[in-house]
């Protein structure tokens, strides 16, 4: 009993987790994934509906072609599968114009969220389309060919969420059975019909969460290779990423960039061991990113144990203070190096660069300048926040 208990137990576990994987994907994704999903999704949905596209005139042809070489078209005759094409042909036509504006021409690859609404309505639409053939075929003719039409398109559609895709799903569901109702259709068509759609509903979903899991698993992998695993900052990868996705924003802004460099960090090493130091350099880190928790940042780890931040916004006064003050609550937090030549805590060296109009390709310049500064805060002695732009005053 208490086996049969278990595998019951685990019956339930399996189809519970199968069932959270098609409708609560959601889960354990955080905002940004969900809207590089999303996009992801957009831009699948244009290449699902060519594809689907292009599979419904293929079947809508070999039907015609059927009829014409077995002479089994309904009462209704040829030239209504012909309309029929033709029909579909223009509809698609128009409805590819239409998906060609939803894309967004400033940014490639990106579109309109905006619009997204016409994507379910294209879908409706043409869903009913198939649907009116596939009701009067089944009727004329007693044929489902048109029904496999649709469950070919939906399947191939396998971009709408359950969500989404279920209210579509009853809608066509209703309208197709209230029609074979009204005509008066055998018991056994309306199963046939519940049964072609229920089966298009779970290949849909099938063939999404497929696509679901290929996008995460993509996004996973890129999430992984933009981090530094040590620190959990971003590495340099991460960092060109976050540049090339913010260069508009940056464009014609006040722009800081600071390099922050612990102190003696090779004679820390060498006194407490590597570890130690991976230790005290986690610390820093986690340090500089709740220091600049609250503001519009990027952190990299630039090298060994070197921080790059860049800061947009501030100007070159701003920044001093900003990174000054950042130095002073790392020698308050007072991790013990009582090694040091300097002090008897880690401290760090800060230089840093700002630009007032700032343009994406004088990036390298800037953090060469802050590079600069930083040296000139090693040479005064250390534990010092030094900035380029005053060297240039002093001289
Ligand atoms: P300075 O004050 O001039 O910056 O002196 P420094 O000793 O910090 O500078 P230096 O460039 O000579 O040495 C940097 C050291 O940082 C050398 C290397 O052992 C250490 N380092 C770099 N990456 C890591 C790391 O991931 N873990 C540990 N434990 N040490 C690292
Ligand atoms: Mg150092
Ligand atoms: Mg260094």
């Amino acid at each position: 009993m208490r086996e049969f208990i278990a595998i019951f137990k685990e019956l339930l576990h399996s189809a519970q987790s199968a069932l959270a994987r098609v409708f609560h994907w959601r889960r354990g994704l955080s905002p940004q994934d969900m809207e590089q999903i999303q996009q992801q999704r957009m831009a699948a949905n244009l290449n699902r509906i060519m594809l689907s596209n292009v599979l419904l005139i293929l079947f809508q042809t070999m039907n015609l072609a059927v009829d014409l070489l077995t002479k089994a078209h309904g009462s209704y005759g040829i030239y209504f599968n012909i309309g029929a094409l033709c029909i579909i042909a223009v509809c698609l036509l128009a409805t590819h114009w239409v998906l060609v504006i939803l894309r967004d021409k400033s940014a490639q690859g990106v579109y309109r969220r905006s619009k997204r609404w016409f994507i379910l309505l294209y879908y409706f639409l043409i869903s009913i389309l198939i649907l009116g053939f596939s009701v009067v075929d089944l009727i004329e003719r007693n044929s489902l060919n048109n029904f496999w039409a649709l469950v070919v398109y939906l399947g191939v559609f396998p971009v709408l969420e359950a969500r989404e895709a279920a209210p579509l799903f009853g809608l066509s569901l209703s309208f197709q059975l209230v029609v074979l109702l009204l005509a008066h259709a055998p018991a056994n068509h309306l199963q046939q019909c519940v049964m072609l759609m229920m089966s298009a509903f779970v290949v849909n979903q099938v063939f999404f969460s497929s696509f679901l899991s290929t996008q995460l698993s993509r996004i996973q992998l890129e999430a992984v290779s933009h981090v530094d695993y040590l620190t959990d900052l971003l590495n340099r990868r991460g960092m060109s990423n976050w540049m090339e996705t913010h260069k508009e924003d940056l464009r014609g802004r006040q722009v800081a960039c600071g390099f922050i460099d612990i102190d003696y960090f090779k004679v820390y090493n060498d006194a407490y061991g590597h570890l130690e130091g991976d230790d005290c350099l986690k610390k820093i880190s986690d340090m500089v990113k709740a220091f600049f928790a609250k503001e519009e940042t990027m952190i990299c780890r630039y090298g060994g144990e070197e921080i790059l931040v860049i800061l947009p916004g501030l100007d070159y006064v701003q920044a001093g203070r900003r990174f000054d003050a950042l130095r002073a609550a790392i020698r308050k937090a007072d991790i013990p190096f009582q090694a040091s030549p300097l002090l008897d805590s880690v401290t760090v060296s800060i230089g840093y660069a700002t630009q007032s109009v700032f343009e994406p390709g004088e990036l390298r310049d800037l953090i060469r300048r802050a590079d600069d500064a930083l040296y000139t805060a090693k040479k005064g002695g250390r534990n010092r926040v030094e900035g380029y732009v005053r060297q240039e005053m002093a001289s």
